[in-house]
């Protein structure tokens, strides 16, 4: 099931996810939804906290759907290793219609568990490093304009309020 994307603004995305406790029935189906909404968006990342749900979860594909061994889960993921530096233009399903350059590490390393309560140890560079990054932010309550400093910031947020004003956000 597709579901809503919640929007910069929203409680939910600007606290801490909790840990997954069990992989139950409803985790899996809530990982489904997640995968159908990022590829409905689309999106090459989702976190659940982005469809209202504060649990540890995010999905990733940076292939948009056209390579399945691209499709990522992550249940209680955990950086390993962080290196490097890019330098990059960067988006969000929650905050549609703005986007800026950030700096994140160019090569990432995660552990955590897959859909199947697996663990497995994922490495990424260059966008996947980028995408798992972001992912991570949003698990811990953080989007990427909170990322951002001084006009840049104020502009997108005086934005989104004027737009929140208006009740066309
Ligand atoms: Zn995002």
């Amino acid at each position: 099931m597709i579901r809503p994307i919640s929007r910069y603004g929203a409680e939910v995305l600007h606290q801490p996810a909790r840990p997954v406790s069990d992989i139950t029935p409803e985790i899996t189906q809530l990982v489904d939804d997640m995968i159908q909404t990022m590829y409905a968006a689309p999106g090459i990342g989702l976190a659940a906290t982005q469809i209202g749900v504060p649990l540890r979860i995010f999905v990733a594909d940076i292939s948009l759907g056209r390579n399945p061994a691209d499709l990522i889960t992550f249940i209680n993921p955990e950086f390993v290793e962080r290196d490097g530096m890019q330098l990059e233009e960067e988006g969000c399903l929650s905050v549609p219609g703005f986007n800026a350059t950030l700096a994140r590490p160019s090569r990432v390393v995660v552990k955590g568990l897959n859909r199947h309560g697996e663990e497995q140890v994922i490495e990424g560079t260059g966008l996947l490093a980028r995408c798992f990054q972001h992912e991570m932010d949003h698990l811990e309550g953080t989007l990427f304009v909170d990322r951002l400093r001084g006009l840049q910031k104020d502009l997108i947020v005086r934005k989104i309020k004027k737009l929140s004003r208006a009740g066309k956000w």
